[in-house]
């Protein structure tokens, strides 16, 4: 079997946003470039590190544009290999023919995600880092490119690996004894085997909760709005999202075109479905969208019924609601109390929070926001949070299921043994050191050119 695990050709990208700009940067990487950059300079060696303010020649020696050139020698790059940016004005003409320019000397244009893809196989980051890169600029708030920060300088990833190695100590205990079956148990009990287990499963309860706060942080909260027109819809929206304005990217799997808006609350976006839209219609592009909109509701966290104060459930709110999942947790609001003279604040009505308030004073408001936040079970974005992704929260939670196992069969070795080294493969899948081939190509694949 060949030792070669990619075929290290010369790979160059636009890595800009499209559109114009008043600089735009061509990515280039790969082996041994600086035959590479003098033919693009007119013949100059630029210096590591350094910018060198240069015109980036055309093979016939016309100036294509001017700019400036960086040099990252390999090892110390983005992907491990030597890599050159070339920093030209930001038009898509002229990056066009930069990037063409750069296939003439002999490099391919990048797949989505390719220069991450080196960044792993060299060893720069690990799967979870590769994976924040694109959550910091996906990122919708601060506290949400806060925490992908953090995973991308490797905070998760530490945490992670610090379980790994204490699994990897007691599964060398466990493993030691699987020779001597007559002492095994004894052995173990002498070595506090289970007290370690139990420091273990401490340890990844609380990496866990971390990582939930994260992935809130990142997904966000769904919320099906229900309410007749008129009732402060917007206006409770508007109250909700204070002074923080959501920054709404075009991120592939959302369905966006069923969310009418997105707000933020404490860093954690909202992404509010409309049922506005649910109707009975023969109009078959609005059908789909009610389709979509249901499918919506279907995996949404919850349901916000709003009310005028004054006028309680109507027919119409009832029969929305009655359509909606059973099982999905819901808020009442009773909106306009200045209105109604109604006393703001939280009580319960047939076991679901109803919260008074008024979107107009604002009174109550607090209330509602801080119910919504406990509901989805977020604690507040403090200095710890990581962001993380539902994916990881998978991996835990199975590596939980067999550190439990483990604990309740401890004394049948094997099986002790056994349950310890998924619970390890489990965890190796999130930092990419276990499967990390079908994966990555998964992760990898929703990256945008250039990254
Ligand atoms: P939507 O159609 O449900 O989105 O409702 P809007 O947010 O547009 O509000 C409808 C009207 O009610 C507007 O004139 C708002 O100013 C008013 N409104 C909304 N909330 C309150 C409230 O709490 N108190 C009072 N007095 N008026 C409100």
């Amino acid at each position: 079997m060949s030792s070669i695990r990619y075929t290290p050709a010369t790979i160059c990208a636009v890595a800009t946003a499209p559109g114009r700009g008043g600089v735009g940067v061509v990515r280039v990487s790969g082996r041994d470039l600086l035959p590479l950059a003098a033919a693009i300079s007119g013949g100059k060696t630029p210096k590591p590190r350094y910018a060198l303010y240069t015109d980036f020649v055309a093979a016939d020696g016309g100036a294509i544009d001017n700019g400036l050139m960086l040099y990252f020698p390999a090892p110390h790059s983005f992907t491990g290999e030597d890599v050159i940016e070339l920093q030209g004005h930001g038009g898509p003409v002229v990056l066009r023919m930069l990037l063409a320019r750069c296939v003439e000397l002999g490099a391919r244009l990048a797949e989505p995600g390719e220069f991450s893809r080196r960044a792993f196989l060299n060893d720069k980051m690990d799967l979870a880092q590769a994976e924040s890169v694109a959550d910091l600029i996906d990122a919708a708030s601060e506290s949400a490119a806060k925490g992908a920060l953090k995973s991308l300088k490797g905070a998760f990833s530490h945490e992670i690996h610090a379980l790994v190695d204490g699994l990897i100590t007691l599964r060398m205990l466990v493993e030691a004894t699987l020779d001597f079956p007559e002492e095994d148990i004894d052995f173990l009990q002498a070595a506090d085997a289970t007290g370690k287990l139990a420091a273990l499963r401490q340890q990844l309860d609380k990496v866990r909760a971390t990582a939930r706060q994260g992935a809130i942080l990142r997904e966000g909260m769904h919320v099906v709005l229900v309410g007749q027109p008129n009732v402060g819809k917007s206006s409770l929206m508007n109250a909700l999202a204070g002074d923080e304005v959501a920054i709404v990217t075009d991120i592939a799997g959302t369905t966006r075109d069923t969310v009418r808006e997105e707000i933020l609350l404490d860093g954690v976006p909202v992404h509010i479905i409309d049922t506005a839209g649910l109707r009975d219609t023969d109009d078959v592009v609005e059908k789909i969208g009610i389709e979509r909109t249901w499918q919506a509701v279907e995996r949404a966290d919850l349901a916000l019924l709003l009310v005028d104060s004054r006028e309680g459930l109507t027919a119409e709110v009832q029969a929305i609601l009655e359509r909606l999942p059973p099982a999905l947790p819901r808020v009442q609001v009773f909106n306009k109390v200045d209105l109604s003279g109604e006393a703001a604040g939280l009580s319960m009505q047939d076991g679901h929070p109803l919260v008074r308030l008024s979107a107009r004073t604002l009174d109550g408001v607090d209330v509602l926001k801080a119910k919504l936040l406990e509901m989805i079970g977020y604690s507040g974005a403090d200095e710890g949070v990581f962001l993380a992704r539902q994916r990881h929260l998978d991996a835990i939670a199975r590596a939980a299921d067999h550190l439990e196992l483990a604990e309740a069969d401890w004394e049948q070795v094997e099986i002790f043994a056994e349950e310890l080294r998924m619970a390890q493969n489990a965890l190796s899948e999130i930092t990419g050191e276990f499967s990390a081939d079908d994966l990555l190509g998964v992760i990898l694949s929703r990256f945008c050119i250039g990254k």
